[in-house]
């Protein structure tokens, strides 16, 4: 096995994958499952819950949880959760640990080192947050890999021999991913990207709930504020139907009350297929703008696509492969589960950084997905006229690179220069994001237009150095683009990982346990009164057995609990395993 593992950092779901002699495999989390929800939880005694333990907690108690921090990555937004806050990085920090003691209780060995994914269209400040939060969890990060580049990687593109051009289709829970790779001679080159950070499955869950909240004259917005019980109960009711709409025709919801709780009288609305493909066809149309764009990009046209990935567990939905086999005129790859490869991928490169000498074998590229420059100032007749952008790096060019540019003093006798260094596309700097200055100092006395060369450098990991070199007497100065950490120095990585240990954690070995007593809260509230006092009972003993530590009762009650539970959720754990099978169907 691999001493890297591969992980996949999702805004909706994450997930670790390894290499084995075999291929990739997935390393299952405490229950066994391949997802882990990256969703943060403090129960009321202060402890943490992470995963599907957190995503039961957070219909009874949205507001003791987060979620959707992803989208956050490198800004400064904070999550406030039971009177604490933390940073995205630190919620980040605790999903990724979650993964690394999964993997460490599977491998039976600690696990160092990671490779971790982020969309192609992370900036600079994100992607070092991501780098942040893996430190924070106790990994050396070996490699921030962007997403459609690990899918391409598994499903073995790098193996081909002959010159493709593949399109990535990823459309996760909140964001929308299109990239176009390229493999020729064992090479997979990332050629451009482009997608949308608020665009993904949650946007079809809040559309159904919406709608149906309307139906029942309570609007969405109104509710949200005024009834976030409810809300939250909607949303997980919506996400079950939604899902089951992607292999059903027709699905019921039940309608809680303001409260979020259901009684014998809780309405119910039937909702067909049809119906909801038809409310979400807005959001579904949204995808095209990016295609067109990448397309643009490459200069392509639809047809010079040779294959396309599906990536995301959107696109299980049918509705979307249907649209993207319209748009494409042929039927996309969907041979592997779509929410998990990209952490297949993320493991094949991972087990080739560890193997040095098949990482020479296959060169992966990616691209520089916004153009990096500076502030210029121009000069109009006798007017010098500021905040002009002189881009040094363009967007999607082939990383590493490295770029030079020479620019000049703009007056006479300017001994210093400002440099303003902003990645985007707009011509003008106020259009782009501010990613840091330093000075040049020490030019020596002369004309205007004395040389400075400013030289770019982006890593493989997308991270950015700038260099200025004052030609004359060879003086450097380089600079390490704080703002983009925003802040977050080695020391305070060191405190937030001090931060982050002191919370209060359940034993893993309780995950199980654990989940169960969740889910049993939330559908304990979903259940008429006799239900409630079967599963009263069952609860009650099964608390007892945990607290006498029997652990043969407790697996006895486990089984029957999780029968009733599985029961009442009627299919909803099925869900996933019945979808494999229809997706691993050749
Ligand atoms: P992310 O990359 O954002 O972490 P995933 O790839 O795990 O997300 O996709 C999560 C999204 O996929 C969620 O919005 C979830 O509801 C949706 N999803 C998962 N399975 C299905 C399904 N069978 N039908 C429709 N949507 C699904
Ligand atoms: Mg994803």
């Amino acid at each position: 096995m691999s001493s890297i593992i591969g992980i996949d950092l999702g805004t909706t779901n994450s997930a670790a994958a390894y290499m084995t002699e075999q291929g990739p495999k997935l390393i299952p989390n405490a229950l066994g499952e391949s997802l882990t929800p990256s969703i943060i939880g403090l129960d009321p005694d202060g402890k943490l819950l992470v995963g599907r333990a957190a995503k039961e907690l957070q219909v009874l108690h949205p507001d003791r949880c987060t979620a959707l921090f992803k989208r956050y990555m490198g800004t400064d937004w904070k999550a406030e959760i039971g009177g604490k806050t933390f940073t995205p990085e630190e919620c980040s920090s605790l999903v990724l640990r979650t993964l690394k003691e999964d993997a460490e209780a599977f491998f039976g060995k600690p696990v160092p080192q990671a490779v971790i994914t982020v969309p192609a269209y992370f900036n600079d400040q994100q992607r070092k947050a991501t780098i942040h939060a893996g430190r924070i969890a106790g990994f050396k990060v070996e490699r921030i890999f962007n997403e459609p580049t690990a899918a391409a990687l598994a499903y073995g593109f790098h193996e081909a021999r002959e010159e493709k051009v593949l399109l990535i289709f990823d459309l996760g829970g909140g964001t929308f991913d299109v990239s176009v790779v390229e493999i020729f001679d064992g090479t997979l080159e990332v050629r451009a990207s482009s997608g949308e950070s608020f665009l993904g499955g949650e946007d079809f869950t809040r559309t159904l709930a919406a709608r149906i909240l309307d139906g029942q004259g309570q609007p969405f917005e109104r509710a949200e504020m005024e009834a976030p019980r409810l809300v939250a109960r909607m949303i997980q009711q919506c996400e079950v139907a939604k899902c089951k709409l992607s292999r059903q025709d027709s699905v019921t919801v039940r309608i809680a009350d303001r409260k979020g709780d259901f009684n014998e009288q809780s309405p119910e609305t039937t909702i067909t297929r049809e119906q909801f493909q038809k409310w979400t066809n807005h959001i579904l149309a949204r995808i095209e703008l990016p295609i067109r764009r990448v397309l643009g990009d490459t200069n392509l046209k639809r047809t010079d696509i040779d294959e396309v990935i599906l990536v995301g567990g959107a696109t299980r939905m049918p509705a979307v492969i249907d649209h993207v086999t319209t748009l494409f005129g042929k039927p996309p790859h969907r041979r592997l589960n779509p929410d998990e490869v990209v952490a297949i991928g993320a493991a094949v490169q991972a087990g080739l950084i560890a193997r040095d000498e098949s990482v020479q074998e296959m060169v992966v590229t990616d691209v520089a997905p916004f153009t990096l420059g500076i502030e210029v100032t121009k000069e109009f007749g006798l007017e010098h006229r500021h905040g002009y952008f002189l881009p040094i790096i363009n967007r999607n060019t082939t990383i590493p690179v490295s770029r030079l540019k020479r620019v000049g003093t703009l007056v006479p006798n300017q001994t210093e220069l400002a440099v303003k260094i902003y990645q985007g596309e707009g011509r003008r700097v106020e259009d782009n994001l501010c990613l840091g200055e330093f000075s040049v100092k020490g030019i020596p006395r002369g004309p205007a237009g004395q040389s400075i060369d400013i030289r770019f450098t982006y890593d493989l990991n997308g991270v950015l150095e700038v260099e200025a070199t004052v030609v004359e007497t060879g003086q450097k100065f380089s600079h390490v683009v704080t703002k983009h950490a925003r802040g977050l120095n080695v020391d305070q990585v060191q405190q937030a990982v001090k931060d982050m240990n002191k919370l209060k954690t359940h034993p893993r070995e309780d995950s199980a346990n654990r989940f169960l007593l969740k889910r049993a809260e939330r559908v304990y509230q979903e259940l008429s009164l006799e239900g409630r006092d079967l599963l009263t009972r069952l609860l009650d003993g099964f608390e007892e057995v945990l607290e006498l530590q029997d652990k043969e009762a407790i697996e006895k009650f486990r089984k029957t609990l999780k029968d009733f539970l599985d029961r009442h959720d009627a299919g909803e754990d099925s869900i996933s395993d019945d979808d494999k099978d229809d997706w691993y169907t050749p």
